[in-house]
């Protein structure tokens, strides 16, 4: 097995992230390995297999105000690993960018993933 510079780099910008990630834990809160929220109902696509039902959605998302309070709230009691946003399709809401800042902002050292069908990321700014 050859292992490249490349790798190794690799390898330890992973160390990094995961000595960070240590650093940052709360030891007094306990862990939630996965969490995830639907930030919006409605899709741009019309799958008939659609398991959030985002199909028969009318257009609806979370409001900003309440969604950082919630998140707050969860920070607050665990210690979160790994975090997913979901819709519908995430990226139909109107104050997305803003709406990942706040996920960042709280959450900074949490895997955060938008599960998304990838049409828009193109119109993203
Ligand atoms: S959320 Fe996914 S499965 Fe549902 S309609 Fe949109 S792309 Fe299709």
């Amino acid at each position: 097995m050859i292992i490249t510079n490349s790798k190794i780099k690799c390898i330890k910008l992973q160390i990094k992230k995961l000595n960070n990630y240590i650093d940052s834990i709360n030891l007094s809160l306990p862990f939630l390995n996965y969490l995830e929220t639907n930030v919006v109902d409605h899709c741009n696509l019309n799958c008939k297999g659609c398991a959030h039902f985002s199909n028969i959605y009318d257009n609806n998302y979370v409001n900003l105000t309440d969604y950082e309070h919630d998140i707050k709230l969860i920070s607050q009691k665990f210690n979160v690993y790994y975090f997913r946003i979901l819709g519908g399709k995430p990226l139909l809401h109107p104050n997305f960018p803003e709406l990942l800042n706040i996920s960042r902002k709280i959450l900074p050292n949490t895997k955060i993933v938008v599960v998304s069908n990838g049409l828009l990321i193109d119109k993203l700014d």
